[in-house]
């Protein structure tokens, strides 16, 4: 029976699913060995580009045996996604079922270009939120806490992550994204005590209750703030300063449209993000040779599922740039944990041969405490190199020079990144403040945000 089906808070049980949680390294990497010799031989019997893409590779499904054969299988990435949906519309030929058997889709955000739209199977979407509520359990939610989701509802992957609370029985607060003033007057009336938003969006709406005289921790309930989609909620200095504002604990997550959400998520240790490895197969490779990185180190993300039939995902390059561990986690669960994306491949940014990512920045940015934590990347060419320039603010009453803040500034980011930027220190509330997705690059060597 499920922990929740007769929970009471005197006798909390630490786990959803003690057996499959805690298994050995041995018995995950058996377990998904099964799972896999038949997914890829759904993947390979059902879909039409699988066949041919296997075939052109000249590998089988009955080749594979332990989990190193998988490399021998291709890639795909998030253009192979967008051609195929192109090419077979409407959903591409990677899937694999009858249209008949489809009952749910999500679509990423487009910014990029076409969105993508995953489909799901009813059993693929109930596997989903089944998963969810147990990585929700895992970081602290039970049946007695009223839970507010502040993320879209419109195709986003992220917004029936909601039914996971739902189906764990907590109280399942759908606020979506509505104006901030909206928000905390939701959170104050229902007493909500867990919110989930974006790192900036939780910054933002601290200052804003602020600005408007409401006392974080005094007038409203928030004691766990989960946050996803963007690199922030794995920099430990913004995770700490959104705990100071909020008087709240933060849990970082990870999920992509293509897959589901929450295909990663912290537990109470708060010590990297447990994978969903009866879902998903994690690879890190190095982005040039395609080969595995040594445990620890950055590298691609590369995701396999292991169930999901109405679309297959074999080795999808994700271009998130991550590093995962096997040691145990204190919590006692034995899967994969990822120290958080350090950023997107698409967001590295190469400063005279020596690689940066806006979240090293980040980290730098936000244990200044004379520093209000907002932070800009503007990166040019000059005479044929690039130049980068950190804006930074200082915060209201800052005594010192903002000579010495820039100084200070350089010094810790060469130290720690050993790359030299301009520094240019900017009275407080000069830069946007983001709403959703922060965009806290410029590149003004191509013209565009990125
Ligand atoms: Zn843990």
């Amino acid at each position: 029976m499920k922990p929740h089906l007769n929970y009471s808070s005197d006798d909390d049980p630490a786990y959803w699913d003690a057996a499959l949680e805690t298994q050995s390294r041995t018995d995950w990497d058996r377990f998904k060995v099964t799972l896999l010799k038949s997914h890829l031989r759904h993947a390979y019997r059902a879909s039409p580009y699988y066949r041919s893409s296997f075939d052109a590779a000249g590998v089988h499904p009955d080749q594979f045996k332990s989990l190193d054969d998988l490399r021998r299988f291709p890639f795909i990435t998030k253009h192979t996604l967008r051609e195929r949906q192109l090419a077979v519309p409407p959903f591409g030929d990677l899937v694999a079922v009858p249209e008949r058997d489809i009952v749910y889709i999500s679509a990423s955000s487009g910014s990029t270009g076409v969105p993508t739209a995953s489909p799901f199977t009813q059993a693929d979407f109930d596997d989903w939120i089944d998963y969810e509520a147990r990585q929700f359990w895992s970081s602290g939610m039970r049946p007695t806490d009223r839970y507010c989701h502040s993320l879209n509802f419109s195709l986003f992957i992220g917004g029936p992550c909601v039914l996971g609370a739902q189906k764990l029985g907590a109280l399942s607060i759908h606020a979506g994204t509505v104006p901030s003033e909206r928000l905390l007057q939701i959170l104050r009336q229902f007493q909500a005590n867990i919110l989930w938003t974006t790192p900036s969006y939780a910054w933002y709406l601290g200052e804003t209750a602020i600005k408007e005289g409401i006392d974080l921790k005094r007038d409203l309930a928030v004691r766990r703030i989960f946050v996803a989609g963007e690199p922030g909620g794995s920099v430990p200095e913004t995770r700490n300063r959104i705990e100071a504002l909020w008087g709240a604990s933060v849990y970082d997550y990870y999920g992509l449209s293509d897959i589901f959400g929450s295909c990663a998520g912290m537990c109470e240790q708060r010590n990297g993000l447990h994978w969903a490895e009866d879902h998903i197969h994690v690879e890190v490779l190095d982005p040039a040779t395609g080969e595995p990185v040594a445990e620890g180190e950055r590298g691609e993300l590369v995701l396999t599922t292991l169930k999901k039939s109405a679309r297959p995902i074999i080795r999808f390059r994700t271009g998130d740039i991550v590093s995962v561990t096997s040691e145990p986690c204190a919590c006692g669960r034995t899967s994969l944990r990822m120290h958080g994306v350090h950023g997107r491949l698409d967001d590295m940014l190469i400063i005279k041969g020596v690689n940066i990512f806006p979240s090293d920045v980040e980290a730098i940015v936000r244990q200044d405490h004379d520093l209000t934590g907002e932070y800009r990347l503007v990166v040019e060419r000059i005479d044929h190199l690039a130049r980068l320039t950190v804006e930074i603010e200082r915060i209201h009453g800052h005594n010192g020079t903002d000579q010495d803040l820039a100084h200070r500034f350089a010094r810790r980011l060469k130290s720690v990144t050993g790359v030299t930027a301009q520094v240019a220190v900017l009275p407080p509330d000069s830069l946007p403040r983001a709403t959703h997705k922060a965009k806290r690059v410029e590149d003004r060597r191509r013209g565009v945000w990125s």
